[in-house]
Parts: C-alpha cells; sequence; structure tokens
C-alpha cells in the first residue's frame, strides 16, 4: 500500500494525456496549452502519457509479422512511425538544434525496434519480455516529443521514463507493482525536478523489474501509471485527459446520444471499467483510494467540460441506472450433471483449470441446485478451455457424474451500473421487461456482489439492442445530468 504524507500534498497535479490526445501535431499542441494552463494554477504539474495513437498497436504488429515470415513489413512500418514523429516535432519544436536531438532519439528507438525484430525473424519467436521491451518505444518516442514541445512553448519540461518510477514484477506485458518501492523510486526522481519548477513528462503504461528489464502494464495501462505515480507522490489529484467528456452513460461510439455522468463512485466506475468501459483501466482505482486522492476523467478537445469527478461515497438517489457496458466476443461454457451434486471441489477444480491457461473469466453462474456451473469466456479461448476441462473431468464424465462440457454460441455481456440500484426495488424488473418487451432474450444474469450492477449475457446479435433499450431506461435525473 502507498502512504499518502507528504510536504507536496495540496499542491500538485498529475495529468495522463491518451493516445488520441497525443495522436497528431494538433492535439499535441491542444495538451501543451493544457499544460500551460494548469501549471499556473498548480504548483506542481506532473504529465503522463500514452504513445501516439495507434503505436503500440503498430509495434506489437511489427514484432508479430516478422515471426510469421514477413520480414520486410516491419521496415515499412518503421519508416511510417519515424514520418509521423518527425511531422509533428517539424510543427511543435521551434528550435533547430533540439528538434534534431528529439529526432535522432527517436530514430534510434525505431532502429533498436527493427533490430529486436531481426532478432526475433531469427529465432523464430518473441518472448513476452521482448514484446514489453518493443511495445515500450511507443511511450518512450512520445515523452521526447512531449517534453520538448512542452518546452518549445517556454515551460521547462524533462522527460521521464518510468522505468525509474515504477518497480514491478517480471510478469511481462501485464506486470504487477511493487507498492512501496515505487513510492519510493518516483520521489526520489520527481521531486527535485518538481522543486525546480520543472514539468516531468513520464511514459505511461512501462515500468520495469528489479533487474532493470522493461515491463509493461497491460494495455490501456497508462492510466494505471498515472494513478501509481499520483499515489506515490501523493498527488492532490489525478486527471485523465481522453477524446470524449468523461465517463459517459455508454460508449459515445455505440451509442450517439450517450450523455456524460458528472459524478460517479469508485464502486460504480470499478464495474464499468471491469465490464468492457475502456475509458478508465481498472486497475487505476485502487491507489488512488488507498492514497485519498482525486480522480477526474475529462477531454483533451474540451477542457472547460468539467467531466466526470470519481468520488468514494455517494447518496443512493445520485442515480438508479447510471449507464450501460458491453463486452463481446464471449461464449458461455457451462459444465453440467445430476451427479455433480456429490463431486468434491467441483468449482476450485474448474476455475483452477482455466487459470491455468492464463484465460480471464468475466462472469460466472451457477444454478444454486449445484447441477452446472457456468461461466463466460473470450471466444478464442473457448476451445482450449474445453480440451482442458474435458481432460480434468475424464473420470467424474466417464462415470456420468458429469454429463458434459459445452459451450453457447458467441454472446456477449451487457452490465447496468448504478449505485442507487441497491435501495431502489424494481430495477431488475425494469430492466428484463424492458429487454423482454424487444424481444432480447436474457441467457444468464449476474449481480456484482457490490450491487451496484447487474451483468446480463445476451447473443451476440442482440448486444446493440439490448444496449439501445437499456439505455432508455437511464432518466437524466436520476443520473444527476
Ligand atoms: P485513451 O487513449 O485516452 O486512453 P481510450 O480509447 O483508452 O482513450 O478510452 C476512451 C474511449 O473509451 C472513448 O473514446 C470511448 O469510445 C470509450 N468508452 C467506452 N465506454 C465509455 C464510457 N462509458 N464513457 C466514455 N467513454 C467510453
Ligand atoms: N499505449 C498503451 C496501449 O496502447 C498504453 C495506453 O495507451 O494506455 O495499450
Ligand atoms: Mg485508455
Amino acid at each position: 500500500m502507498i502512504s499518502a504524507s507528504n510536504s507536496l500534498k495540496n499542491e500538485t497535479l498529475v495529468m495522463k494525456f491518451g493516445g488520441t490526445s497525443v495522436g497528431t501535431a494538433e492535439a499535441m499542441h491542444q495538451v501543451v496549452s493544457i499544460v500551460e494552463t494548469e501549471k499556473q494554477r498548480w504548483k506542481n504539474v506532473v504529465v503522463v502519457t500514452s504513445a501516439l495513437s495507434g503505436v503500440t498497436d503498430t509495434l506489437l504488429k511489427m514484432a508479430s509479422q516478422v515471426t510469421t515470415g514477413q520480414t520486410t513489413a516491419p521496415e515499412e512500418s518503421a519508416a511510417e512511425l519515424a514520418r509521423r514523429h518527425s511531422e509533428i516535432a517539424d510543427i511543435l519544436i521551434h528550435d533547430k538544434a533540439v528538434r534534431q536531438i528529439v529526432k535522432t532519439e527517436i530514430n534510434d528507438i525505431i532502429s533498436q525496434v527493427i533490430n529486436l525484430c531481426k532478432a526475433i525473424a531469427v529465432l523464430g519467436e518473441a518472448t513476452p519480455r521482448v514484446m514489453d521491451t518493443i511495445a515500450s518505444s511507443g511511450e518512450r518516442m512520445c515523452v521526447r516529443l512531449l517534453a520538448a514541445a512542452i518546452q518549445s512553448a517556454g515551460i521547462p519540461a524533462q522527460a521521464v521514463e518510468a522505468t525509474r518510477l515504477i518497480r514491478t514484477d517480471d510478469h511481462y506485458t501485464d506486470a504487477h507493482p511493487d507498492f512501496a518501492k515505487t513510492q519510493q523510486m518516483t520521489r526520489a526522481v520527481l521531486t527535485p525536478i518538481l522543486e525546480k519548477g520543472t514539468v516531468p513528462v513520464i511514459t505511461g503504461f512501462i515500468a520495469a523489474t528489479e533487474n532493470g528489464n522493461i515491463t509493461t502494464l497491460g494495455r490501456g495501462g497508462s492510466d494505471y501509471s498515472a494513478a501509481l505515480i499520483g499515489a506515490s507522490l501523493p498527488a492532490d489529484d489525478v486527471w485523465i485527459y481522453t477524446d470524449v467528456n468523461g465517463v459517459m452513460t455508454a460508449d459515445p461510439r455505440l451509442v450517439p446520444d450517450a450523455a456524460t455522468v458528472p459524478i460517479c463512485s469508485y464502486r460504480e466506475i470499478a464495474e464499468l471499467a471491469y465490464y468492457g468501459a475502456k475509458v478508465l483501466h481498472p486497475k487505476t482505482i485502487r491507489p488512488v483510494i488507498e492514497a485519498g486522492i482525486g480522480l477526474r476523467v475529462c477531454n483533451t478537445f474540451n477542457p472547460e467540460h468539467p467531466g466526470t469527478r470519481l468520488v468514494s461515497e455517494l447518496k443512493a438517489q445520485d442515480g438508479v441506472i447510471k449507464a450501460i457496458t458491453t463486452i463481446r466476443g464471449l461464449q458461455l461454457i457451462t459444465l453440467e450433471g445430476r451427479g455433480m451434486l456429490g463431486v468434491p471441489g467441483v468449482a476450485a477444480r474448474t476455475f483452477e483449470t482455466v487459470a491455468k491457461l492464463g484465460t480471464s473469466v468475466p462472469l460466472i453462474t451457477q444454478a444454486s441446485s449445484e447441477q452446472s456451473i457456468c461461466f463466460a469466456v473470450p471466444t478464442e479461448s473457448t476451445n482450449s478451455v474445453i480440451t482442458m476441462l474435458t481432460s480434468a473431468f475424464a473420470r467424474e464424465i466417464e462415470s456420468r457424474d458429469i454429463d458434459r462440457v459445452w459451450a453457447t454460441e458467441e454472446v456477449g455481456i451487457v452490465t447496468v451500473v448504478g449505485e442507487g440500484m441497491r435501495s431502489t426495488p424494481g430495477v431488475s424488473g425494469r430492466v428484463f421487461t424492458a429487454l423482454g418487451n424487444n424481444k432480447v432474450n436474457v441467457i444468464a444474469i449476474a449481480q456484482g456482489s457490490s450491487e451496484v450492477s447487474i451483468s446480463l449475457v445476451v447473443n451476440a446479435v442482440h448486444i446493440q439492442q439490448a444496449l439501445r433499450v437499456l439505455h432508455q431506461l437511464i432518466q437524466p435525473a436520476e443520473s444527476g445530468l
């Protein structure tokens, strides 16, 4: 746990910018002006940034292309990466010498990626450790560019690689931080920079092991980086800048009339993030709660909009149904048999088996009769999960205690989230009536243990319809809009 006592209290803001916020010269210029504005309001401003939009995907694609024999493809992507970064440098870095240094550093990083791709081609495979080193390059390029752009606008800024701040285990591609060590390292590196009045511009997403090997915190992990750094200092506030007006009642790409949720509890955002709302990485919340610091989600392209404030407690009447999320691309796996009642530890053995495959299980339901266990897995894992379970329970299947292990067609999870549902009777009635009236069949249900959410499994073809129908149940007055 990160402890929250430090002399910087009440004066420090951590701002995290996502990929689209730094994806073009225009967007990055907007980021620079946000930093300029906030630097006048706060004593210490810390910037955490993602890679330029699409860059992490490109880097991972470059590595996977060479394993499939496309050995010239990475060179083309590398040229495109160099072009994109160089174009932004030309527009935003005014000093010719600085611009040249930044371009050289970025080209060196790209050359390292090409060299790693060549090594992968020789070996014929990419280890998770190499993948992390490659994936980290996006943020490493971006901080150099953004720090120089901020500096060009007259604000002292310094690029910092989070390998010096965040210590993790060696679980490459999804590393777990050592909170105590991270706090110590973050304070040691950032305090002198902040004392000079300089804005540290820090790589999101990446960290390092004790031996200095680069790790990453999982896709979308820059939000988590900002939370870890914010909690370590500690900052007063962490603001997550993205490309929409905060946390919305649904993904605005799927529901065009989605509206901002002005206030959202930690419990609500945790459920939303867990059940597919990409707007905030689910791990962001814990360090922020533990350090007792403020969290806000706001829009780089509409910085005057208040966005969403995350709060620890909400009055129940603050909203019944607040937001709806969806996860696609799943199948339900069912283990069933009348003899299951007598077989010890079926659930434990089932999930132990699934865990061995490293498969995530977003939803579980068990009938009270204990005659079946049913859980969702990503479609790409279905076959391996069935094969593993069939072999793990071979004896029970032979003795007919378990009749079969099977998977549904593709399904999705639609989750209805709202703190006020707990104290408001009949919410689930409204949900099921609305779905029934619109001929959406609910295959399975799970209610979050905090009673802040209800998750419904529906056929893939019904997801959009379910989302639309349930979104209409959100009353502006209820969500405080
Ligand atoms: P960033 O690169 O800034 O981290 P992300 O793409 O990770 O941005 O997350 C922002 C996106 O999350 C939005 O563009 C939006 O399409 C999507 N999103 C999904 N659900 C929600 C929601 N409930 N509220 C806001 N945005 C959402
Ligand atoms: N650049 C990383 C990714 O694309 C991390 C992030 O954007 O948060 O996953
Ligand atoms: Mg994100």
